[in-house]
């Protein structure tokens, strides 16, 4: 088949896919040409199949109640009421998880300490790893002395996030969280990590990891992100 579009949801108004579509009127008819539902329809029942699957049918439905969760109904409107930390929390007791590994950036370990315990509090057996395990040097990924953060001369140890995968794959964790690895780290991990994962917070050095603020700010203070 030759595409003539990428998907593009993203610039999308129609949002067909909120609606019904065995309605009369053929809502897909509706769409955008570059609609994913338009350029891949065999996709559709492929996906649909794999949810069948015992597992993937049971992690989606808990996954879609703990969606329904967070809201609320109150006379003023609908509210929502889960911080992030929170919805780990219930999500991992109703998978039934019990073992969590934290994959952790060297760079938030108060924040893992802090998560650490939150989650023991909870009644989970808590697994960690920081980014440096190994104590790989960063000349073995090919990194030049003065590519090194702390200075030419200094040593420094390579993030390890192949190795972070693999302990936690051994310690045969219920679920992986990942907190604040390094863009590009993360992609190793998640490429290496064998067990179900979640994602707690990325890195972000300037925002205090919230990325999104970057965006929220493109029209005013990051306006150089829009090339303008
Ligand atoms: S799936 Fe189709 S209808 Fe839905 S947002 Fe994407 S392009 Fe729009």
């Amino acid at each position: 088949m030759t595409k003539t579009n990428h998907s593009m949801c993203s610039k999308c108004s129609k949002l067909i896919c909120k609606t019904d579509l065995q309605a009369e009127n053929d809502p897909l008819g509706e769409a955008p040409e570059y609609c994913p539902m338009k350029l891949w329809p065999g996709l559709l029942d492929e996906a649909l199949e794999e949810y069948k699957k015992e597992e993937n049918l049971e992690c989606a439905r808990l996954a879609s109640i703990q969606e329904f969760e967070c809201y609320e109904h109150t006379p003023q409107g609908i509210r929502t009421r889960h911080p992030r930390i929170e919805e780990l929390i219930m999500f991992a007791q109703k998978c039934n998880y019990h073992k969590l590994g934290i994959a952790f950036c060297s760079g938030l370990e108060h924040e893992a300490r802090l998560l650490t315990r939150i989650l023991e509090k909870n009644g989970f057996e808590v697994v960690s790893v920081r980014c440096k395990v190994g104590a790989v040097p960063k000349e073995e990924i090919g990194i030049r002395p003065e590519e090194k953060i702390a200075g030419p001369e200094k040593w420094e140890s390579m993030c390890n996030p192949i190795l972070q995968a693999m302990i936690l794959n051994a310690e045969n964790v219920d679920l992986a969280i990942m907190l604040g690895l390094c863009i590009g780290h993360d992609t190793l991990f998640i490429k290496y990590c064998q067990r179900p994962i979640t994602v707690l917070a990325v890195k972000d050095r300037v925002t205090g990891h919230n990325p999104l603020a970057a965006l929220y700010l493109s029209s005013s203070y990051y306006r150089r992100l829009m090339k303008d």
